[in-house]
């Protein structure tokens, strides 16, 4: 079939390369070029976060999880599994279940005191994907296009205007845009404000999930580190707030005291496609080709992306009603 992958962040370029390797012929339509898209900017962190509903979100995060995993083993520009520590507030109870994620996580321990910042009671000491999308992106668009995608860069103002693109069928993964593109006003941005700093050294992701001062986390890339984070729920705004970064800056520091004085490279804003669920879905009313919907990944577009791909090419392939 031939189909027009709406979207070329981390979404549409991972429903174009596994369409491409069912046998499809693959057009991706973008408003942006990959630098300048939300996937690109993302801490990319495997962790489930803001995203819904748990149940699809496991499943799809553990496909996504061992996809990322596979691609870090075989050196896939940009992937790693980073060594992670998450912080705990109070002293954990041993036989306390694991949170959710720890299934698609597998081995998860509880760390070291030596292992623990000051004043850090508990925390667990896991291996998760980190992705550094100024690599991972290009090299994926890059793939997609050598495996035959054509690219168009076109603003749409409703996902009708790729008809004359002859679909088959449609791949609405356009993120936050996603929603207007046909009529879901559901979907609502979700601000991240984050600090980029140079790297002093670092090689372990950490977080603090309940900073009194807000989300914590640092996560270190091969030359720099990625400090967060806001997670503003309805807010558009893009310009970062200077008193925002101060605060990153301080309570990252608090859980990785080995950033005091590091050099603060920008600040950044992106707006996350929130939703109260990830739509992953076919729509065969909407246009008079077959629509298949994969947006409104919330803080999790790279946790889950190759798991919603995965349905993405299921639903396409689907009969008709
Ligand atoms: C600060 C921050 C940190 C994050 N950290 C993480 C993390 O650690 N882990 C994680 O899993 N997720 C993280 N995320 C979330 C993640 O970035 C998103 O869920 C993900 O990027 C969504 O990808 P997408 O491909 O659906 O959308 P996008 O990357 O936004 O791509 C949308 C595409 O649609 C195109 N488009 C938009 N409008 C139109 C139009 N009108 N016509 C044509 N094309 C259009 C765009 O040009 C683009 O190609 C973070 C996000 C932010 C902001």
């Amino acid at each position: 079939m031939r189909i027009v992958v709406v979207g070329s962040g981390v979404s549409g370029l991972s429903c174009a390369a596994l369409l491409l390797r069912a046998g499809h012929q693959v057009v991706v339509v973008t408003a942006h070029p990959v630098q300048r898209v939300t996937s690109h900017l993302a801490a990319a962190v495997w962790f489930p976060t803001a995203a819904g509903p748990p149940d699809a979100v496991a499943r799809w995060g553990a496909t996504t999880y061992d996809v990322l995993a596979a691609e870090a083993a075989t050196g896939v520009p940009g992937v790693v599994m980073r060594e992670s520590l998450s912080l705990l507030r109070e002293p954990r109870d041993p036989d306390a279940p694991l949170p959710d994620w720890a299934d698609a996580v597998g081995r998860v321990r509880p760390a070291r005191p030596d292992e623990l910042p000051p004043g850090y009671p508990a925390g667990l000491r896991y291996a998760v994907p980190l992705v550094e999308m100024p690599r991972y992106l290009p090299h994926l668009e890059a793939t997609v296009a050598r495996a035959g995608a054509t690219f168009v860069v076109r603003r749409l103002e409703r996902l009708h205007d790729v008809l004359d693109l002859a679909p088959d069928v449609v791949v609405n993964a356009a993120g936050l845009a996603a929603g207007r593109l046909v009529d879901d006003d559901t979907v609502f941005p979700v601000r991240g404000q984050i600090v980029r700093v140079a790297n002093p050294g670092l090689d372990l992701s950490v977080r603090d999930e309940h900073h009194p001062g807000g989300r914590a986390y640092v996560h270190p890339r091969t030359s720099d580190c990625i400090l967060g984070g806001t997670l503003d729920a309805g807010v558009w705004d893009t310009d970062p707030d200077p008193a925002e970064t101060a605060a990153i800056l301080a309570r990252c520091t608090d859980i990785v005291p080995a950033l005091a004085g590091a050099e603060v490279l920008e600040s950044l804003v992106g707006l996350r496609p929130g939703r109260r669920a990830i739509r992953v879905e076919r729509d065969d009313s909407l246009l008079p080709v077959p629509v298949v919907h994969d947006y409104a990944h919330g803080g999790s577009g790279i946790t889950v992306g190759w798991g919603c791909a995965q349905d993405v090419v299921r639903l396409v392939e689907a009969e008709g009603p």
